[in-house]
């Protein structure tokens, strides 16, 4: 039984939705060619502690930092290390906040300097996979609908869909019902209850969809090692149609 929540609450998981919002646009400014991604990280974590809130990855199953930070061929759980960044790489970034007791959870894929046509696309076709997962985020529709918008969509361009991986209900928890995975059935799995908060995750591949886990039981790799994306947004579940708690907007108008 997942309970909606009350404005209020939702009042306070937008406040979380900017803030993740506005970290990863501070990340974003920072992306280039010659930058280590303990770096980003260190940016994310001080801005996250400047604004009174606390990075909730940092220490989560001893995650041992404020952001995913997962290059090219990783899909998503990355480690920020000394790696330093290189003029086609691309790099997603995942982010978490708790602030007054509640969650936010957002990441975005940077391009860095300029990068290949085919990845280019790998980064427009996951990041509008995920608006078609949103649009069915509508109360009254099941998690196998947005699942099926995602995977409808990136496959039509050939790409692999990530299913070992999904998005989830967020509120005092990062991580609570439903799963949404980012495949399905239409009219298949939870139904989608106006007031329900939910991350949607592509994790979209540009080849095949299989991953491995690294050694160090964290970092998910493509299995042909061509490059993987991952795009996410918090949402709340409305009467006919999906409102937007986080938002790409702080990165893209930089
Ligand atoms: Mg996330
Ligand atoms: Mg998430």
């Amino acid at each position: 039984m997942i309970k909606p929540r009350t404005e209020e609450e939702i009042e306070l998981m937008r406040e979380n939705g900017i803030l993740v919002s506005k970290t990863l646009a501070e990340v974003g400014k920072i992306v280039a060619p010659g930058v280590t991604t303990l770096e980003l990280n260190r940016v994310a974590e001080t801005f996250i502690r400047d604004n009174g809130a606390i990075p909730s990855f940092l220490g989560y199953d001893g995650f041992p930092a404020a952001l995913c930070i997962s290059v090219n061929d990783v899909v998503v759980h990355g480690f920020p290390s000394d790696y330093v960044l290189k003029e086609g790489d691309i790099v997603s970034v995942d982010c978490g906040t708790l602030y007054k007791g509640w969650n936010g959870d957002s990441a975005y894929t940077f391009p860095v300097g300029e990068v290949d046509a085919e990845t280019r696309k790998l980064l427009d076709v996951t990041k509008a996979s995920l608006y078609k997962g949103i649009a069915a985020a509508v109360a009254g529709n099941r998690t196998g609908d947005i699942g099926n918008a995602v995977q409808t969509y990136a496959e039509s361009f050939g790409f692999g869909v990530v299913r070992e991986l999904e998005g989830h209900g967020i509120g005092r928890n990062m991580h609570e019902n439903p799963g949404v995975p980012n495949y399905g059935r239409p009219g298949k799995g939870s139904k989608l209850v106006e007031g329900m908060t939910i991350c949607i995750e592509p994790m979209i591949n540009a080849g095949t969809r299989g991953v491995y886990l690294a050694r160090n039981g964290w970092a998910v790799h493509t299995a042909d090692r061509k490059n993987s994306a991952h795009y996410e947004l918090t949402v709340v579940v409305r009467k006919g149609h999906a409102e937007q708690l986080s938002t790409f907007e702080y990165i893209e108008n930089i």
